[in-house]
């Protein structure tokens, strides 16, 4: 059975005191929600802690939005999958367009970390999308194929059930422009059969994939409709309670 799934990303957003408020009204809410959509919230670094008390006894996960490529050492500046789980995290975004865009990002190193991540016991999302001039150049499902297979097709079966896809076109990333519930799902159907090429179709069925992008309470609904969007990762929207509840409502 696929899960559902709606994460919100806060990127470099709050201080600690508004983190924590934030995650206790996403609690709050979170109890009507119906069971089978699981939400998931990834604070920065600095608010891990503080915000893995506050969802003690919830129904909501704990996610980081990235982690180091090294087990531990000298890596100054750098959050270790080790430290991730000593805390409570149970998830980690990686590969997200902007530390792809602005951090060099590889996929190899991607790689690495999914790899650290997975033998720590976190779940990852993985992000993969095309920026505009290759949506423009008509290359969408060749780079996004590739970000699929450069990563996941290091790992087995097994492996892939603690990972989550998300497709995140860089151009609708904080821009308002969403795309269209048509574009979105023949990349999602693209990526489930580039899965089940390597992993066969029933692992391929099983995988969560989400859709990122400026997604909010009145496009989701239509997002969600499709047979392969599996909910959402959520900038923008995820900073503020009602949103971010509205949206994984919109099953
Ligand atoms: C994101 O950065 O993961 C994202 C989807 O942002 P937004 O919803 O703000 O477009």
């Amino acid at each position: 059975m696929r899960k559902l799934i709606v994460a919100g990303n806060w990127k470099m957003n709050t201080t600690v005191p508004e983190g924590v408020e934030l995650a206790k009204a996403i609690v709050e809410k979170a109890k009507g929600l119906p069971a089978g959509v699981e939400l998931v919230v990834a604070p920065p670094f600095t608010h891990l802690a503080s915000v893995a008390d506050v969802l003690k006894g919830s129904k909501v996960c704990l996610s980081a939005q990235n982690c180091a490529d090294h087990e531990k050492g000298a890596y100054t500046g750098e959050v270790a999958v080790s430290m991730l789980t000593s805390i409570g995290c149970q998830y980690t975004i990686l590969g997200h367009s902007e530390r792809r865009q602005y951090y060099g990002e590889t996929d190899e190193k991607l790689v690495v970390k999914t790899k650290l991540a997975l033998e720590a016991g976190l779940k990852v999302i993985l992000c993969v999308g095309e920026n505009l001039d290759e949506r423009e150049a008509g290359k969408h499902f060749d780079v996004v194929t590739a970000q699929t297979k450069n990563v996941l097709y290091h790992f087995t079966a097994d492996d892939l059930k603690n990972v989550v896809i998300a497709y995140e076109p860089v151009w609708a990333i904080g821009t308002g422009k969403t795309a269209t519930a048509a574009q979105a799902e023949e990349i999602h159907a693209c990526i489930r059969s580039v899965i089940a090429e390597k992993f066969g179709a029933a692992v391929a069925e099983d995988m969560t994939i989400l859709y990122g992008g400026s997604c909010k309470p009145s496009n989701a609904k239509e997002l969600f409709a499709e047979k392969d969007i599996d909910g959402g990762l959520i900038g923008g929207a995820a900073l503020k309670a009602d949103d971010f509840l509205g949206i994984a409502e919109s099953f």
